[in-house]
């Protein structure tokens, strides 16, 4: 019987923990490399059989062959997106989290997790100012929680209207920033609404006066603001005051996407740059990306968790059972129901480091970042394009063409010694650094620096 606890299984646990053990202290971590489809069908063959290969074959599958074709995001020198470095106690937390069958999405099925949850939460929440009654409830990531974001914004938009005795638009539209992330896009067409960009100033931020003059111009359309709390190619983090403060004053909803820069506020340096965040009907930051938690795992965080429960609870004659025991069911705070106990990684290693170690690591990333700078500022084979802001260092190689970018970037993926891709600035292909990880080194910087000569 596959669910009996025999010497074998007792044997797999000892060689899968041990093996995560492994892992979690390996040091320095190896970039790993794509493989083909076809070399992968030739270096595993078929393991999903009738009369299955064995666990312990397939984990050695696993370690031989399948995980080195994984790219470790928590390699040192991937640099590229948003990398990821999630502490050792977070790591190994979420084996226990797997082991214990926790439904994540009521109460009464999952009150400790949520309990230790909302801790985790309620830290977020209080770095961003919101007010007490403020809380919500992990996603899957920056791109659910936007999406569950904007539906929320919408239905406060449409009570809004109904109280006032207003119709409703034919078709609903957000004002976001033309720097805005891809999800926010493919949000709004999930709702078959539009995304308005409203231009950005000469530092490339969303401002009150710009967003005011789209609101004249488009009414009772708008059903929500989105603002960015560091874009991702740039770290830009958007005139949160200004903005937020016309929203307030239009009573139209604002939503604040600081999915990658939301970790900065763990660091007390950077806590003024994001002035008005407090002014958020809803933020969603993703400590998966800068706050040293696994995938996957984003807060999504409402100003009014009511409003956020009438839009997104679930309503059903086997579900009413739930609703009798406690007022706090994480699912009810976006689009899910069935959910992992997400946020629990995250909450152990805040339960374990403490917090003051969060500000110190997210201020390493930041000092990395301006050391970065300075250095590009020094070669004379390349151009600063952007004053890091947050994490990210933007940079262009004088002379090369995108095709150049390109193979320069194969070359050290193929031999493991970065992973550092193009972006895009301007039209421009260029290159970007994003700092996550606080055992990346100025030395490493220099190789990579080095290496595009
Ligand atoms: C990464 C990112 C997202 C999307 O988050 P996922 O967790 O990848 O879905 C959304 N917004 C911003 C600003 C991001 O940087």
């Amino acid at each position: 019987m596959m669910h009996d606890y025999t010497d074998d299984t007792d044997e797999l646990a000892d060689r899968i923990v041990e093996f995560a053990r492994w892992r979690t202290r390996l040091d320095p971590i190896p970039l790993g490399q794509a493989r083909t489809e076809e070399e992968l069908q030739q270096l595993v063959g078929a393991t999903v059989t009738t009369d299955g290969v064995g666990g312990h074959r397939a984990l050695e599958l696993f370690r031989d062959v399948l995980a080195p074709s994984c790219l470790s995001v928590d390699y040192t020198k991937y640099l590229s997106f948003v990398p990821a470095a999630p502490t050792e106690a977070a790591v190994l937390f979420d084996l226990v989290v797997g082991a214990f069958s926790i439904y994540g999405g009521s109460w009464i099925e999952g009150s400790g997790a949520a309990f230790a949850e909302n801790e985790a939460l309620r830290w977020l929440s209080d770095l961003c100012g919101l007010d007490r009654r403020a809380g919500g409830v992990f996603v899957s990531g920056g791109t659910i929680g936007n999406l569950s974001a904007l539906v929320g914004a919408r239905g406060a938009a449409k009570a809004r209207l109904d109280a006032a005795g207003r119709p409703r638009p034919d078709r609903w539209a957000f004002l976001v920033s033309k720097t805005a992330h891809s999800s926010i896009p493919s949000a709004t067409a999930v709702m078959d609404a539009d995304a308005i960009a409203v231009d950005t100033d000469e530092d490339r931020r969303l401002t009150g006066p710009a967003v005011e003059a789209a609101l004249d111009e488009h009414g009772d359309r708008i059903a929500g603001v989105v603002a960015t709390a560091g874009t991702t190619n740039l770290g830009v983090i958007d005139d949160l005051r200004a903005v937020g403060q016309v929203c307030h004053d239009r009573d139209v909803f604002f939503h604040v996407d600081a999915a990658y820069g939301g970790g900065a506020l763990a660091a007390p340096s950077a806590r003024p740059m994001f002035d008005g965040i407090e002014l958020a009907d809803s933020v969603i930051i993703d400590p998966h990306k800068w706050l040293f938690a696994p995938f996957d795992c984003c807060a999504l965080l409402w100003r009014d968790p009511d409003q956020a429960r009438a839009v997104h609870a679930q309503h059903a004659g086997y579900l009413e059972f739930l609703d009798a025991y406690g007022d706090w069911n994480p699912s009810d705070f976006a689009i899910h129901l069935t959910r992992r106990s997400r946020g629990l990684p995250f909450w152990f290693s805040l339960a374990t480091y403490g917090t003051e170690a969060y500000a110190e690591a997210v201020q390493v990333t930041l000092d990395l970042a301006v050391e970065a700078g300075r250095r590009i500022d020094a070669a004379e084979h390349l151009r600063l394009v952007w004053e890091p802001q947050l994490s990210v260092v933007v940079f262009e190689r004088i002379g090369w063409d995108a095709a150049r970018y390109q193979t320069w970037t194969e070359s050290m993926m193929d031999d493991g010694s970065a992973f550092v891709v193009p972006s895009r600035h301007d039209d421009q292909p260029v290159f970007r650094f994003c700092f996550v990880n606080p055992k990346t080194t100025v030395a490493q910087i220099d190789e990579i620096i080095d290496a595009l000569r």
